[in-house]
């Protein structure tokens, strides 16, 4: 069976792990932030709910000209509450591409990846986790896409 290591868990690693789970492969993700990646945590996801919550704040300047009155000074931006919703969406749009990755079969670690093979230019890699993610997990796992067996698979979930 190929193995396959992909290293960063954002649309571009997962897409490609749910691809190559669909077509038999033994897939592994190293994500050093969490499922999604920067997209979810930080890029895509959050973006759009900040700008929902400027959207909501700028309609009241405009209320008036659709004949709604409203006391624009009054409509107080409560930012702990903008930043818990941009945290919530976020962290749960991250459990649901894991979810939908272990659904398939892909192991996830948590970790940042790098490769670990003693020549360069070849073919097949190792690669290992040199470093635990932001969300934990055992340092040095190794984690081979190696066709003969060498390294051991990593678990499911780590
Ligand atoms: C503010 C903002 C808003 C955006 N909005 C949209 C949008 O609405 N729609 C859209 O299509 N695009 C949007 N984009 C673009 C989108 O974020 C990128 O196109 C997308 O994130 C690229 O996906 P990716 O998987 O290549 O990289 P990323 O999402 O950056 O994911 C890469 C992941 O790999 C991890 N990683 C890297 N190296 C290693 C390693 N060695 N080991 C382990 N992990 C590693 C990183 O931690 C990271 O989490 C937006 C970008 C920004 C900045």
């Amino acid at each position: 069976m190929t193995r396959i290591v992909i290293m960063g868990g954002g649309p571009a690693g997962y897409e490609a792990a749910l691809v190559a789970a669909q077509h038999g492969a033994d897939v592994t993700v190293v994500e050093n932030d969490g499922a999604g990646g920067a997209c979810v945590l930080y890029d895509c996801v959050p973006s759009k709910t900040f700008i929902a919550s400027a959207g909501a704040r700028s309609a009241f300047r405009n209320a008036g000209e659709l004949g709604i009155q409203t006391n624009n000074d009054l409509a107080a931006v409560d930012l702990p509450v903008v930043h818990g919703r941009v945290k919530g969406l976020a962290l749960a749009q991250s459990a649901d591409v894991r979810a939908r990755l272990q659904r398939e079969g892909v192991r996830l670690i948590n970790g940042r990846a790098k490769f670990a093979d003693d020549t360069r230019g070849l073919a097949q890699h190792q690669v290992v986790r040199d470093q635990r993610g932001r969300r934990g997990g055992d340092p040095q796992r190794r984690c081979g896409a190696h066709r003969n067996g060498r390294h051991a698979a990593c678990p499911a979930g780590r």
